[in-house]
């Protein structure tokens, strides 16, 4: 996801409606290659136990704002995941994850 503020330039689908990667599963939201410095930015209550990635309740990221579906936003957005960077709006796991959804 998970752009979950992100316009979908150009995709057939608003991110700010949706939020479903953001709220697909807690292996979802885990961070690759960010340095300490990049880690450091995101508050620590929104940080998983491990350190591995973003904290979520159930499958839903800790920092999703909003009704998955109708309206969301990322509460991190400037500083989020570069995993939630690289998705993009119609792509694979965009469309897996809003067909549980019924999106
Ligand atoms: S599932 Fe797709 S449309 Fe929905 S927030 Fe993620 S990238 Fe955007
Ligand atoms: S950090 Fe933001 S964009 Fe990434 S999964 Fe969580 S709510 Fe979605």
């Amino acid at each position: 996801m998970t752009g979950a503020n992100r316009e979908g330039e150009g995709a057939a689908f608003s991110c700010q409606d949706c939020g479903a990667c953001c709220a697909f599963s807690a292996e979802w939201p885990r961070f690759t290659l960010e340095d300490d410095a990049e880690i450091g930015l995101i508050p620590a209550e929104l940080i998983s136990a491990s350190g591995a990635g973003m904290r979520c309740e159930g499958d839903r990221c800790a920092a999703l704002k909003g009704v998955v579906g109708e309206h969301v936003s990322c509460g991190i957005y400037a500083v989020r995941p570069l995993v939630c960077r690289d998705c993009e709006a119609g792509d694979e796991a965009c469309l897996m994850a809003r067909a549980r959804y019924g999106l």
